[in-house]
């Protein structure tokens, strides 16, 4: 096991993960921007070091000065959290090449999961299904090959960006007519964005919910899978709120797409945390992209089943095999998550500035995870999540209803925080009956 690990993160997955060190009895290092000396991970870690002024590139992106910290301070691996260099291939090929470990599968297998062609291509093949398509790069320049394909897939269709992520890069084309207009457009954003023109066609589901399964695997021919979590509920492709296990999926689609994430990961050697994303739509899951690191809303599968999925991806990540079969997981009952943002609850503006009361929720079945104290200044330079309530009950509607008075509890003063949306999400009708689309929170708040 590692003696030392650096967070290459900030803000409450930075402190999640400094927690599941200290209890495994590991050393950590804080690496902060400028501003950033006052976070709560940064005062409880072993080691900190100053990486750079507060833009995130000049910081958290700036992988030599990354690399120095581990240098100075002798860590032996890095925990990249989520966002930042989390899924950057260069980033865990220059740890490698140091000497050092990236807490994450290796750097071949996050560049082809970053290639969405090659991502859905490598599924494909491992048998996890995935949506009707080009089934590779478009060929933008034969025009009549693009028409036929467009005509196999039928329309509507969505180009998407090989490269793409966030939300961005992708265009949907409902007819014949304008195919080849959108995908000459969604390449020119994709060159601009992502440096990469490849461009390819799906089907375009019209009212799918987004229901993603979480794998651990330890690269040594071993691998399970921690249940599904639904997070349909989402503005501008950003999710607010999850849940796990998603609420009406047959039993049987269920098990077999959740086996076919697992027999894929054994196949590629996958090593570490994951998350295979699809869309499900009308008894049908699809594959859209995997994630090969730690995701926002971890903990939702973490409560359903009670295992760390820190501990364990820095276990299997340190050369250590799972130390769980699939038959020690069970799901037990059902746990919410709301994403809390310092930001303005009706016109979504970022609400920095300083926390004048915090006071976080509690009781049986509570958890919240959160760099937030009283005193603390959000900084203006970074993602506007301060905290994410979490909540466990033994039925969906218990879990719900602990969630509604969680949310009530919460007093967070000086600034403005989603919780008045959150509030009014767990109280809807529809949402509160389940199985809700992507679609439905958008619509929700332009009425
Ligand atoms: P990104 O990496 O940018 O997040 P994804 O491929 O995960 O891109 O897609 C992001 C979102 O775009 C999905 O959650 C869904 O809302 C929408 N989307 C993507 N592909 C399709 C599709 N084939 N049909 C309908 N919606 C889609």
């Amino acid at each position: 096991m590692f003696d030392k690990i650096l967070i290459a993160n900030r803000g409450e997955i930075a402190l999640r993960v400094l927690r599941a060190c200290k209890e495994m009895g590991i050393k950590t290092v804080a690496v902060h921007s400028q501003v950033d000396r006052d976070l709560k991970h940064v005062r409880l870690a072993d080691e900190t070091v100053c990486i750079g002024p507060n833009p995130s590139t000049k910081s958290y992106l700036n992988i030599p000065a990354i690399i120095a910290a581990m240098e100075v301070t002798d860590a032996e691996a890095v925990h990249p959290g989520y966002g930042f260099l989390s899924e950057n291939a260069d980033f865990a090929e220059q740890v490698r090449n140091s000497g050092f470990t990236f807490i994450g599968p290796d750097a071949e297998t996050i560049r082809m999961m970053g290639d969405k062609v090659s991502a859905i291509k490598a599924m494909k093949v491992a048998g996890v299904p995935t949506v009707p398509g080009s089934d590779g790069p478009l060929p933008s320049n034969d025009r009549d090959k693009c028409l036929e394909i467009g005509r196999r897939v039928g329309y509507p269709v969505i180009i998407k960006a090989a490269a793409g992520g966030g939300g961005r890069g992708m265009r949907v084309v409902h007819t014949e007519a304008s195919l080849m207009s959108s995908i000459h457009i969604t390449q020119t954003e994709a060159k601009a964005a992502f440096g990469d023109d490849t461009v390819y066609m799906e089907k375009f589901l019209q009212n799918p919910r987004h229901v993603e399964i979480q794998v651990m695997s330890d690269g040594q021919g071993s691998a399970i899978h921690l249940g599904d979590r639904d997070c349909s509920l989402q503005r501008r492709h950003q999710k607010v709120l999850e849940e796990a296990p998603a609420p009406g999926i047959p039993d049987d689609i269920r098990a077999e797409t959740a086996q076919a994430c697992v027999n894929a990961c054994i196949k590629i050697g996958y090593r570490g945390a994951g998350t295979f994303e699809f869309l499900y739509e009308d008894g049908n899951f699809y594959f859209i992209e995997m994630n090969t690191r730690i995701q926002v809303e971890h903990p939702v599968s973490e409560m359903v089943t009670g295992v760390d999925l820190i501990k364990e991806q820095i276990r299997v990540c340190s050369g250590e095999k799972l130390s769980y079969k699939q038959e020690d997981i069970v799901i037990r009952g059902h746990s919410f998550e709301c994403r809390i943002n310092a930001e303005d609850p009706r016109t979504f503006m970022p609400s920095p500035g300083t926390i004048k009361n915090f006071h976080a929720p509690g009781g049986l079945g509570v958890r919240v995870d959160s760099h937030l104290y009283s005193g603390y200044t959000v900084p203006p330079n970074y993602d506007s999540m301060i905290a994410k309530i979490i909540t466990h009950g033994e039925t969906r509607e218990v879990a719900l209803d602990r969630m509604r008075q969680a949310l009530d509890e919460t007093v967070i003063e000086g600034i403005r925080t989603n919780i008045p949306l959150q509030q009014d999400l767990v109280r809807d009708s529809e949402f509160r009956k389940g199985g809700v689309n992507i679609h439905y929170l958008e619509k929700k708040l332009s009425l």
